[in-house]
């Protein structure tokens, strides 16, 4: 009872500091006393809020291919929008929030990262007794995981049976590995849909809105959730907005929060991972930040969860230098750095050169060449929305998985050629490749945070298809008989041979629509790669050959071990092996809360006395 009545005060000093940017975990030294005077004035960086929603300012979702429960009539609008399947009523939510902390053991873990694998695995370890120290490089709390708008997979949830939609834990793992083209680690998919439904119920006990359940490309079943309509944020935002302000009201004896430090190295003694360097952020007495200083702490294990290395152009050009010059759906904080540090100290690293396109980012008419782009969200093609190339031809089926869909654009369209001035001149320079993203206004009508698109002048309105191959300069024959042919699939709902498989067709193309016109291309948006861990979240040591005795005719090849390293830890997109040649579209925060929360609970109970040095033997 202590221990709830500390965490409801601590709650109240923070909400009355925080209030109503209540999101930002404040630091630890903001919330100490000696700073509290501080950390109320808006000069002090560290306090700087959020803005009210990240993904206004890079809205983007995963794919969502056809709604669960399409009508598998000709349907009109209001019936695609109604398909996406919520139940009227939010299922049963516990009380986690309030669950008591067991007493302190005295361990110590220190989490790197603020995304959604560290903060599942800071509960966790914290409800282990444990003693938590974060540190995020970054002035605010939620990496890449604030951004997903699509949201997380889960079989057999409460939602799904609530909606009366099929599936199961099977299906749900060999949909996984199928996507994965036979590099998935099948261990880790095990565990990670295994342990979906109870992610699910993690999230959900903190009265996170998972109701929506939606079928995204790659899926034979409808197990995508995110928040339902009437909830403001997109759920990536929902779900690390919620476990922040958690957070902040967990003890300061058992939960230390940095912003602004940014891991450099592991501490390893005697083999075993004993702590992390970092820099921190320096400032005068006046708040201002004068530089950064090496900085080093302690714990019985560390947990790395530094997300991915879709900005880091140095691991690129090493793994896969072709898509270097590619832009990307990250933020600038996606460096690679756990990998990095990882590998200094003998780290395994895997499939470090799968790295997933996006097929659809917008290109900016007004910033065509701009390396950071907005994603253009999967559920615009799962609302029936159609890709056309310079030809005036579709060229895919437009719900088929990422990789199929951004081969396709790189294979079947043009690169647009750009008017930029070079040292005073103009000149025409070779921009991305692009296709045109088309919907009738119906369709994209259905779609939230339409106006957010408008205002960034992604969207562009023609009224009828000859004003449309106007507009883009096609050719109008072609176009119109593309139009066609697809309303005729349209209105037989599928009965029909379409030339690329195209099964769910939720809007015609009549000659009269309206029609709004998106230029897309695809973008690096997720690396597959990453560190080896295994299904307890230990990260691997680079396997060594094994000696073999001179003039052994036994052994017909080296063998190899691969054993953990002790007193460390990984989850979420740091590591690699799950998701294998390409991740489906709502696995990556499934997979930093199954594995977070496993990674928190390993590191809350491991012993520096005895290392849990278990040999993993890897094919
Ligand atoms: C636009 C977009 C949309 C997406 N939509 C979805 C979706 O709908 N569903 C889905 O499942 N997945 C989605 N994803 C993928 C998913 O969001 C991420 O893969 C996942 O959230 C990564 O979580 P993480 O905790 O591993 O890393 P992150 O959330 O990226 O957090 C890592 C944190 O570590 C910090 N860090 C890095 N290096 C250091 C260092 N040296 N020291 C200290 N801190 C450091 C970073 O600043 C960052 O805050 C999307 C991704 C993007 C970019």
């Amino acid at each position: 009872m202590k221990t709830v009545a500390l965490a409801l005060l601590v709650a109240v000093v923070a909400a009355l500091f925080y209030y109503p940017t209540f999101v930002h975990i404040p630091s630890t030294e903001e919330v100490s006393g000696k700073t509290a005077q501080r950390a109320a004035t808006p000069t002090l960086a560290m306090s700087t809020a959020p803005s009210a929603q990240p993904q206004q300012t890079n809205a983007e979702s995963e794919s969502a291919a056809a709604p669960a429960g399409q009508a598998p009539t000709a349907p009109t609008a209001s019936a695609v929008a109604s398909a996406v399947a919520s139940p009227s009523q939010t299922p049963p939510s516990s009380t986690a929030q309030v669950v008591e902390l067991p007493p302190a053991t005295g361990k110590k873990v220190i989490i790197v990262g603020g995304g959604l694998a560290g903060m599942s695995a800071a509960i966790e370890a914290i409800r282990a007794g444990a003693h938590v120290d974060m540190l995020e490089k970054t002035t605010r709390w939620g990496g890449n995981s604030e951004k997903a708008s699509s949201g997380m997979n889960a079989a057999r949830t409460a939602a799904q049976i609530k909606l009366n939609l099929k599936d199961s834990v099977e299906e749900f793992y060999k949909d996984t590995i199928a996507s994965g083209h036979g590099l998935s680690n099948e261990e880790l998919v095990d565990v990670m849909t295994k342990e979906s439904a109870s992610a699910y119920d993690f999230l959900t006990s903190f009265d996170i809105d998972l109701n929506t359940v939606t079928k995204l490309g790659g899926h034979s079943r409808a197990r995508t959730h995110r928040p339902s309509e009437k909830v403001a944020g997109n759920v990536g935002w929902e779900i690390t907005s919620t476990l922040s302000k958690y957070l902040a009201t967990l003890p300061r004896d058992r939960l230390s929060m940095k912003l602004g430090a940014r891991l450099t190295s592991l501490v390893v003694e005697d083999g075993r991972v004993v702590g992390v360097k970092y820099m921190k952020r320096v400032r005068d007495a006046n708040g201002h930040e004068t530089g950064e200083e090496l900085a080093e702490l302690r714990g019985d294990s560390v947990i790395l969860a530094t997300g991915g290395y879709s900005r880091a152009d140095d691991l690129l050009r090493k793994y896969i230098p072709k898509i270097v010059d590619l832009p990307t759906t990250n933020g600038p904080f996606a460096e690679g750095d756990g990998i990095k540090v990882a590998e200094q100290i003998n780290a395994s690293l895997i499939h470090m050169d799968q790295v997933q396109l996006h097929p659809t980012s917008f290109v900016s008419p007004k910033d065509p060449l701009a390396k950071t782009k907005f994603l253009a969200p999967e559920a615009l093609r799962g609302l029936g929305g159609i890709l056309i190339n310079q030809d005036g031809k579709r060229f895919v089926n437009e719900l088929d998985t990422r990789d199929k869909v951004t081969q396709a654009i790189f294979k079947n369209c043009k690169p647009l050629m750009v008017e930029q001035e070079v040292n005073g001149q103009m000149k025409t320079v070779v921009g991305p490749v692009v296709a045109h993203l088309i919907m009738t206004d119906e369709a994209v009508k259905l779609f939230p945070n339409l106006q957010f698109y408008q205002a960034k002048g992604f969207l562009r309105g023609f009224l009828g298809v000859e004003e449309l191959a106007e507009g883009l300069e096609l050719p109008g024959n072609t176009l119109k008989q593309t139009f066609a042919e697809y309303h005729e699939c349209f209105v037989r709902q599928g009965n029909c041979a379409d030339p690329f498989g195209k099964k769910d067709f939720p809007f015609g193309t009549r000659s009269n629509d309206v029609f709004h016109a998106m230029m897309i291309t695809p973008a690096i948006h997720y690396t597959m790669g990453g560190l080896e861990i295994d299904k307890e979240a230990h990260v691997l040591r680079a396997a060594a050959a094994e000696n073999k005795d001179e003039g052994d005719e036994t052994v017909e090849a080296p063998t190899t071990t691969k054993e953990i390293i002790p007193g460390l830890f990984a989850a979420g997109e740091v590591t690699g092996g799950v998701h294998g040649a390409n991740r489906l579209g709502g696995n990556s925060l499934l997979e930093c809360v199954v594995f977070g929360r496993r990674a928190g609970r390993g590191a809350a109970v491991t012993s520096s006395a005895s290392p849990s040095a278990t040999p993993v033997s890897v094919v």
